[in-house]
């Protein structure tokens, strides 16, 4: 049976280069970064060198990174380390609807704590209209945090519109990037955000490890309290390993993601098209077009994701469902149902997310799966 694995947004294999110049770093240069002796100083360089690799993939001075334990870290850093050290200028916090839950979640924690919060909707393509941001701004709004790609529906919002509001009404801009770098060009400076999120496990590094961008002037406070490490930003030792695999990661992204995307795109859209002819009662969520490449999620009428899946996984077939089945009760996705969705379509959505490891004879292959798997389904469905 093939073996097809099509869940790169949730996360992606190892690339072999990576793991290749990780090894070092679990081996024989096992030295801590702030030794002064030349083990040390190696480890030191390894991490230097990662930065610059990843400041060159966005745009910007290799000062300006932090090296995090992954997106979700640099999501909490982001918006409780910013929000406790500018609370003097207010207490206003926006995010949107369709944020990942590193960041709603984050957002909600600092609500619980006297912070204000607002969150703007998205229309029902999943995108954020300027003019929602602008209704939402407030005298007091010190932080507006919007992801650039949405890892569900993988609509790619206005960033560069959306900072300008933030910034003309006095406030800073974060932005979770986890999902399009790599995927299309992430430059801090043309999109003019402050704060920038990225994840390495989701451009074929290391799990665990991840960045923070932040604009030099940004005042932010030290998150993970303890040593000097990452100029007294995120105390522990570094994950020189993890690092160096997320540098190399990132080079290589740099690299090869114009080609990749467009065969990414040529792939997605025959495998979208496909399934939209060949099944009745199905929808394309997200942005039709301003979509990350790869990214491909439907909703099938009359059929629950999670039985979707289990019967592509009997056929080799990995994917993901935004209807998360947590202790019984099925929640259908938060993104879904900002954007509009009754809760009887947002249960049978599949999300199909292509990769470096997808080919033209597997996306045939899902192509034939996938119909009578849904029509089988929807024969014992009592939706229907
Ligand atoms: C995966 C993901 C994260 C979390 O990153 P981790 O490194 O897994 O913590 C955050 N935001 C988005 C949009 C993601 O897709």
């Amino acid at each position: 049976m093939m073996k097809v694995y099509m869940d790169h947004s949730a996360t992606t294999p190892i690339h072999d280069q990576v793991l290749k110049a990780m090894i070092p770093y679990l081996n024989d240069r096992f030295g801590n970064p702030s030794s002064v002796y030349s083990l040390g100083q190696e480890a030191r360089q390894a991490v230097e060198q990662a930065r610059s690799q990843v400041a060159a993939l966005i745009n910007s001075p290799a000062g300006d990174i932090i090296f995090t334990g992954g997106g979700t870290e640099a999501d909490n850093q982001a918006l409780i380390g910013y929000a406790l050290s500018n609370q003097d200028k207010g207490r206003h916090i926006i995010v949107s609807a369709v944020e990942h839950h590193a960041v709603l979640e984050t957002a909600q924690f600092l609500a619980k704590h006297g912070f204000d919060l607002t969150i703007v909707p998205v229309d029902n393509q999943g995108t954020v209209h300027p003019d929602y941001l602008r209704e939402a701004m407030r005298p007091d709004t010190i932080l507006v945090s919007i992801m650039h790609g949405n890892n569900e529906v993988g609509t790619i919002q206005p960033i560069q519109e959306l900072a300008e509001i933030a910034h003309q009404g006095g406030a800073v801009f974060h932005t979770d990037a986890v999902q399009t770098i790599g995927k299309i060009p992430v430059d801090v400076k043309s999109l003019n955000v402050d704060m920038l999120s990225l994840s390495s496990h989701k451009i074929y590094g290391p799990k665990g490890v991840g960045c923070l961008y932040v604009r030099k002037g940004i005042r932010l406070s030290s998150f993970i309290h303890g040593g000097g490490q990452e100029r007294h930003r995120r105390a522990g030792t570094e994950n020189v390993p993890g690092i160096v695999g997320l540098g190399c990661a990132a080079e290589i992204a740099q690299q090869e993601m114009a080609q990749e995307s467009k065969r990414l795109h040529h792939l997605a859209t025959k495998l979208a098209d496909g399934i939209l002819q060949s099944i009745p009662d199905t929808y394309l969520t997200g942005h039709p077009h301003n979509r990350i490449p790869g990214h491909v999620s439907v909703c099938f009428k009359y059929v629950e994701g999670e039985s979707i899946l289990l019967m592509l996984d009997h056929m080799g077939v990995m994917a993901s469902s935004g209807s998360a089945c947590t202790s019984g009760s099925l929640e259908p996705s938060h993104v879904l149902l900002a954007m509009g969705f009754p809760h009887e379509i947002a249960h049978g959505s599949l999300r199909l997310t292509l990769g470096k490891g997808n080919s033209e004879e597997q996306v045939n292959y899902v192509l034939e799966t996938l119909p009578p798997i849904i029509e089988r389904l929807r024969a014992m469905s009592p939706l229907k």
